[in-house]
Parts: C-alpha cells; structure tokens; sequence
C-alpha cells in the first residue's frame, strides 16, 4: 500500500492514493505506532515509561497523557544541547514555535525532516483535491501571501523558526516543479524576504502585474488575506505609479526583492496602472477581488476556528467567490484537509490523514470521565481532544484543540473545528468559550449590516476591576464606503452589545439578568490600525506574521494597555438579555 503521495503519479494513481490512504486507516495508524516505538525505543523517554517493552498495549497503559509543561524539560535539555535521543531516534534538526496566539503561550516544538515532508505532503494533496473540485484551478497562477519569520539559535546553535518559515526555506518549497503545487506570482524571494512589510508590497505588485493570470488568491488564514486589502487599501496609489512608471519604490531595499519584481514589472504601463486606479477609486471595496484579478476562481485560506470572525469581511471584498478552507495543521503535527473544498466556510470538516502521525482522541463530556480512543473509533457527534504520537518525540500530547466528529469520508474521519481548550471568559460560575463568543458577536456584526459599518478585529476579556465585573469586547471598525469618515451611532452600537448578551449561554444570560453577578457588557470601540499594532506587539515577542492569529480572548497585559491606550469610544447593554 502507498503511504505517500508521489507527485510524479498520474491522475488514477493519485486517486486510488487517496482512496487507499482513507480506506485503510486502522492498519496505517496501527503500522504507525509500531514504527515510532520502535524507531524510538532507545530513547530515553519511553525507556523511562516502557521498561524494554514496545507494543502498542504496553504504550496506552504505560504512557502518560502529557501537556506541554510535561515536556518542556526534556525539549529544552535538546535545545540547551543534549543529544535528540533523549526523546527521539531521528535527529531534531531544529524546533519550531508555535504562534502562541491562540492558545496562550508560545511554544518550542522538536522538529524534524519527517514534518517537513508531511506538509509537503499535505500540499499535493489539497492541491489534488482542490483540482478535481474547481475546473482549472491548476492553469494559472496563485496570488499566495506567503512570509517568513527569521529564524533564531538555541544555546546549542538549533535553529529555532515558525513551521512555515522551516517549509518555505526547505527544498520541498524552492524546488516545487511539481502541477500539483501551483505556480505563484511572486517568486520565492518575495517570500524569503525578512521584512514582512516589503514583502507583502511585492506581493500585491506582483499580483497586480499579473492579474489576468491569477486563478487564486491565497493566505494560510483568512486574518492575513484581510491584512492584504487593508494593506492595499493603503497603498494602491504607490503601486499604480509604480506600474505606471515600472519602477519599483525606493523603499523596498531588499536587493533579491527589488531585482525580481523590477523584472516582473517589465515595461511602464499606464493603461494597466488606470485600470487599477479606476477600480480602487470607486467609493465601496465591494467584491475588489474579483474586480482586480478577474480569473479569480476562489479564495484558498482558514476560515474555521478563531478565523471565523473574518469571514463576513472576506466574502465583502470576494463577493461571490467560493472561500475554500483546506487545511488543518499545527507547529505539533499534520492533522487534516478538506475533501469539500466548496463547501460553505460554516460546514467545513477535515479529514484526518492517517499517515501524518498517530492520533488518539479524549472524550470530551460533561462526567469527565478519561476515555481515549484511536482515530478509527471516534463516535459521530462527539467531542474530542487530539492527543499527538509523532516521529519527532511528543508521545500522547495533548494538542489543546476541541474537535466534533462530523462524519467519515471512507474509513477516516471528518472533525469540526470546534475552539482551543481553555480559552474562555469567566467573572462568576459560568464559562464562555471560544467558539460561545465567536458566534455570539457573529449575531451582533450582522446588526450592522445595515450601517455604513464593518466590524474589521475585535478581542475581548473580563473585566473583573469593576463590581460586578463585566466582560469587554475590543472592536475595530472601518466604514464600508471607503470616503466616508468612521461615524459611531450610539444607538446602534448599544443594540450590538445587546446582541452579544442575547446570544451569549444561558448561564451568563442568569448570572446577568436574575442574579446580577455579572455586570452589562460593554463595547469598547478602538482607533483604526489598532489591532495591527497589537499584531506588531505579538511578532515583537516571537509571533510569526503567517502564522499570527488575533487572540479572541486576551490575556497579556501589555496587549491589553495597547488597546486601552487607543480607545475611542464605550458602549453598554441598556437591558439585561432574557434569562431563558
Ligand atoms: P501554530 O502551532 O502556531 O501553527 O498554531 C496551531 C493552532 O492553530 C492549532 O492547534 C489550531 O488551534 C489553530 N489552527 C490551525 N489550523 C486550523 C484550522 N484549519 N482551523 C482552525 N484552527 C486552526
């Protein structure tokens, strides 16, 4: 049976592939297990828990559950310069962090080559799939906001980088020669620029040259592709005279940048440049993609999780484009991909693949009763927590995503992307999640559909310095007609405050309306730019731009200073929401 994807297969082949792949999941996770015990049995982790015996029984009765704190210690023994195999047989080449947005602190994770492959992997997949769901979706080019992070040493000289940077510096991304991983308008000197900035200028200029040819337009998450139009929004004046003029902007100074757009660039093209300008100057950004790059088939970036809350300002500025959410990956391992690109944001489900790593999942219920089973024993409906077993060294980690069984394409199962664990807000005995919140403001944005108003960001946290405390809602708004000064209606924004209490649990909805434990929600509306610069904050501290996600709880006090520093207005519920 084929375990891997070969890009030089045909179409047949690559479909039978996939079908083996997902018909075959017990035999391929239970091969998995065996080969990662026993490539690793030396090490000095599982000898600790194993004792000399490495069958998968010995390793579900012996092996902890463990969260990152449980193994820190080890992961930075290796990077303080002790040999991998203190968790692993393989060389750790390298670690990457992760973003730390989502789920609170960042995190240093042993890397290997065997990752990079699976994210290779991964893309020839997706790309396979999305070509047999979108007509020509190969016969163009891809606008894809791709960016690095550079990379830092540990005490022992290991590099440290975003899991992304670690692909796009990787053969696998420079040598892509492959139909089933598409051509890009920027060329990967773009992507390895170190200044997010730069790059992302030459992005959209590359974009803009080759518009007919754009068939995609792409970003790893739906927050980065919104940053792009606000960016262009900024700048599509400079980018035109530079059209015009064929002459790229002194301030891109990255010398491989400036030598591959100039040439991109070619010669001075005023009718291009007053197409641009024409479409740009038109008072509503309305569909602007598709009005710019008008081959566009679809938007390709994650829409699911926290990204949710961009999906309405996406389909804005896509009108009727299909928004397609491939792909399900952390810096911890490969999970899964979408097997219905065309599918509404909303229903999206990934497909585990069974050859990435393996998986065992935590009932998540109420009982709290620890029950653990492998990935072909999930139960349709239920909740899970994933816990990872990879060749890198993380044994029955716990990954700290909540996912719900959907269904089951072959024998491999689909999850919904539910919420991060432990990311809630609480002032009394009740507990607001994640996904509680996203789509309680998701009832409130739509009250503003009728303004002139977009909702563009927006975090929250619980203020507990007032009595009762009360949760807070940071929101960045932007108009919609572009000429138009941001005009705050009271009435309006109290109505959205409002709306989030109405939708919030019926928990909340008690200790707020019956019991008064929890004081009137409130809006607080934050200056224009606001949440880039809590964005900056994040990079600043090791967040990587691709890989950044806006917190939809905030906790670090310095990011909370910065949007309390650029408050324009407040507004509060004016009524308690009913209790039942
Ligand atoms: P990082 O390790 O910084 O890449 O962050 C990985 C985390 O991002 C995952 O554990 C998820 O919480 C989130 N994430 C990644 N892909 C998706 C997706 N397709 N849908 C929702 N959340 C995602």
């Amino acid at each position: 049976m084929s375990l891997r994807f070969d890009l030089n297969e045909g179409l047949e082949e690559k479909l039978q592939s996939l079908e083996d792949l997902t018909w075959n999941v017990k035999q391929i996770q239970d091969e998995m297990v065996a080969d990662i015990l026993t490539v690793n049995a030396n090490t000095e982790y599982l000898h600790r828990f194993l004792h000399g015996k490495f069958d998968k029984e010995h390793f579900k009765k012996n092996i902890p559950i463990v969260t990152y704190k449980d193994v820190q210690p080890y992961i930075e023994r290796i990077a303080n310069g002790e040999p991998s195999d203190v968790i692993s047989a393989q060389p750790i080449t390298g670690f990457t962090r992760s973003s730390g947005t989502s789920g609170g602190k960042q995190k240093l994770l042993p890397l290997n080559m065997n990752f990079l492959e699976n994210i290779k992997f991964l893309r020839n997949i997706c790309a396979f799939v999305i070509c047999r769901h979108i007509d020509g979706a190969e016969q163009g080019k891809v606008m894809k906001f791709a960016f690095i992070k550079p990379e830092s040493t540990t005490p022992s000289g290991l590099l440290v980088g975003a899991a992304s940077t670690y692909f796009y510096k990787s053969d696998h991304f420079r040598n892509q020669t492959s139909n089933f991983d598409f051509a890009c308008t920027s060329p990967t000197e773009i992507v390895l620029c170190r200044d997010n900035k730069q790059s992302m200028y030459c992005h959209l200029l590359c974009g803009l040259v080759q518009r007919e040819e754009v068939v995609s337009v792409s970003a790893a998450f739906a927050s980065t592709l919104v940053r792009a139009i606000n960016f262009l929004e900024e700048y599509w004046k400079e980018l035109c005279s530079n059209i015009r003029m064929a002459q790229v902007s002194e301030w891109i100074e990255d010398t491989s940048c400036r030598n591959c757009v100039s040439e991109i660039l070619g010669e001075p093209n005023p009718e291009l440049a007053n197409l641009i300008e024409q479409e740009c100057n038109q008072i509503s950004w309305g569909g602007i993609i598709s009005r710019l790059w008008p081959n566009t088939k679809f938007v390709e970036c994650i829409v699911t999780g926290q990204m949710t809350q961009y999906i309405s300002t996406l389909e804005f500025y896509s009108k009727e484009l299909p928004i397609v959410s491939m792909n399900y990956l952390a810096s911890e391992a490969v999970f899964g991909m979408n097997m219905n690109p065309l599918c509404k944001p909303q229903d999206v489900s990934y497909t585990f693949i069974p050859n990435m790593a393996y998986f065992e999942f935590l009932l998540v219920d109420e009982v709290n009763e620890l029950k653990i089973v492998d990935l072909v024993d999930v139960k349709l409906g239920c909740y899970y927590e994933t816990l990872v077993t990879s060749y890198a060294g993380l044994y029955r980690y716990r990954v700290g995503d909540i996912l719900q069984v959907t269904g089951f394409y072959n024998n491999a199962p689909q999850f919904r992307f539910v919420r991060r664990k432990d990311v809630a807000l609480s002032i009394d005995v009740e507990t607001t999640t994640e996904e509680e919140l996203l789509k309680a403001v998701t009832h409130a944005r739509m009250v503003l559909e009728s303004s002139d108003l977009m909702l563009t960001d927006f975090t929250c946290y619980a203020d507990i310095s007032t009595k009762p405390g009360h949760y807070v809602i940071y929101w960045e708004l932007k108009a919609k007609n572009k000429n138009k000064i941001l005009e705050l209606d009271d009435k309006l924004l109290t109505e959205c405050c409002y709306k989030v209490e109405e939708n919030l649990g019926i928990r909340y909805r008690k200790l707020r309306s019956k019991e008064g434990s929890i004081g009137a929600l409130e809006i607080r509306v934050v200056q224009p730019g606001t949440f880039d610069s809590v964005m900056n904050f994040f990079i600043s501290q090791g967040a990587s731009f691709v890989q950044y996600k806006t917190p939809v709880c905030l906790k670090s006090s310095d990011a909370l200073a910065n949007l309390e520093s650029n408050v324009l207005t407040r507004y509060f519920s004016d009524k308690p929401p009913p209790p039942l």
